[in-house]
């Protein structure tokens, strides 16, 4: 009879530590200084850090932290996790939730990396419905299960070219962002700066576009990879937005600015292209 009268009392504590428990390490993990060997490291891999307003630099301090007492990170074929992968990805992957009110990618656990491209096992039906598995050669991954696989030849490469238009960590984290809405379809999770309406008119039209130049064999500003899916299209366009912005804003006006209400921030500010 006592151990009946004392379940509920014991179930409630132990939910109220299970809550109170990790913010409390976060809390704490948030309160240390950044450590200087981290600034070193984005210094040397991430040439828009030290553009970064100040005050900005201070969130994504905070958010890196964040990130990385959240996150578990995993070397595999043959990687060693070191702090400069660790860092370097989660500062790529705080840039697109500077601003974001919608906190630090919370469905988001695992981070894995491979020390070049990987193969995967795609299932491929033919019209036939034989599935036939078909490898294919990946440089990221983003599964919905809370997990993102990444190359890090690769997000070196993105990461200190910061010009170009492509990046795979910005690219698997805007897909990271889009599954917050349940779906990988190309809208996230909008607060009051969009109707879903606008999103998908602005962003359903320049998809169409860039189908028809990749159709028609035309160069475009953004990767014609974005015209294979709606999903790919917002990866693609935030790869852009993010290292191509004042070309995005000349030749994609309403494009440029319905990711700029969204992620709120103007990339112009810190980018000179
Ligand atoms: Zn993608």
């Amino acid at each position: 009879m006592i151990i009946a009268w004392l379940i509920l009392p014991l179930s409630l504590l132990g939910i109220v530590l299970a809550l109170w428990v990790p913010s409390l390490r976060l809390k704490r993990a948030l309160a240390r200084p950044f450590p200087a060997e981290w600034s070193r490291i984005l210094e040397r891999n991430l040439p828009v850090y030290p553009r970064l307003p100040a005050e900005l630099r201070e969130r994504l301090h905070r958010l890196i932290q964040q990130f990385l007492h959240q996150k578990h990170f995993t070397g595999v074929a043959g990687l060693e996790m070191n702090d400069e992968i660790r860092v370097t990805i989660a500062a790529e992957a705080c840039l697109l939730i500077l601003n974001r009110p919608s906190g630090v990618y919370p469905a988001l656990r695992y981070i894995i990396v491979y020390p070049g491209a990987f193969v995967v096992d795609y299932e491929d039906v033919d019209e036939a419905g034989v599935v036939d598995p078909e490898p294919r050669e990946l440089l990221g991954e983003s599964w919905q299960n809370g997990k993102v696989v990444l190359a890090w030849d690769s997000v070196m490469r993105g990461a200190r070219n910061f010009v170009d238009g492509q990046n795979v960590v910005l690219h698997e984290f805007a897909h990271q962002l889009d599954h917050e809405s349940g779906y990988a379809d190309g809208a996230p999770l909008l607060g009051g700066e969009h109707s879903y309406r606008s999103w998908a008119e602005v962003l359903g039209e320049a998809y169409e576009v860039l189908q028809e130049s990749s159709r028609d064999g035309r160069e475009s500003l953004l990767d014609e990879y974005g015209a294979s899916h709606p999903a790919e299209f917002f990866a693609v366009a935030t790869e852009t937005f993010f290292e191509r912005p004042g070309q995005m804003a000349r030749h994609h006006r309403r494009l440029f600015e319905t990711l700029k209400a969204y992620y709120r921030v103007d990339p112009r500010e810190w980018l000179d292209h």
